[in-house]
């Protein structure tokens, strides 16, 4: 029987406020064969291609921008909320559904042109993956792809980041 990747992720409503359908990722991870597979899926368009890094964005595209990382025999490189990385960083603004937050990385993390995938659990506004587009494009990253497990298509994200000129690939989409 092949495995549904929708089917291992857990919705919960009203998270973490009333009217949100919150995608729950941890059932995933927590299904061995379930989180290979989405990890192989992710994987799949670059393998026998040179990829040098992954970056990931706190907190859960650590986890899977780590394993993809591991696959490609890429470095990985954590994308973090201002204040929590230690050695001198570059940062970018960028919006969340209210007001803006600041995200950052260490600025010596990716050399120019050093060919770079995003990736991260769930795209919604994009505005998260637009900072992160951003930021890498700010030291001079070559950004090949932006990765998702899921998307959230009438929130209109993935469209965002295409328009930057960068490809997104997404394995379920949740209406
Ligand atoms: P965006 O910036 O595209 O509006 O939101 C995407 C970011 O918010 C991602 O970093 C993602 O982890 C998080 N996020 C928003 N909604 C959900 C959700 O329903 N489930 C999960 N797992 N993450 C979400």
């Amino acid at each position: 029987m092949t495995l549904d990747l929708k089917s291992a992720i857990r919705t919960i409503p009203d998270y973490p406020k009333p009217g949100i359908m919150f995608r729950d990722i941890t059932t995933l991870l927590g299904n061995a064969r379930a989180f290979r597979r989405a990890i192989d899926e992710l994987v799949q368009p670059w393998a026998g291609t040179k990829i040098d890094k992954v970056a990931g964005m706190e907190a859960r595209g650590f986890i899977l921008g780590g394993a993809v990382a591991h696959q490609l025999s890429a470095g990985f490189v954590p994308i973090r909320k201002k204040g929590k990385l230690p050695h001198t960083t570059v940062s970018i603004a960028y919006s969340l559904e209210y007001g803006l937050d600041e995200m950052e990385m260490h600025d010596d993390a990716v050399e120019a042109g050093e060919r770079v995938i995003l990736v991260d659990d769930l795209i919604a506004t994009g505005g998260t993956a637009t900072g992160a587009v951003g930021l890498l494009k700010k030291i001079g990253a070559d950004v090949v792809a932006a990765c998702f497990v899921i998307d959230l298509p009438e929130l209109g994200g993935a469209k965002k980041i295409e328009a930057l000129g960068v490809p997104v690939r997404t394995l379920i989409s949740f209406e």
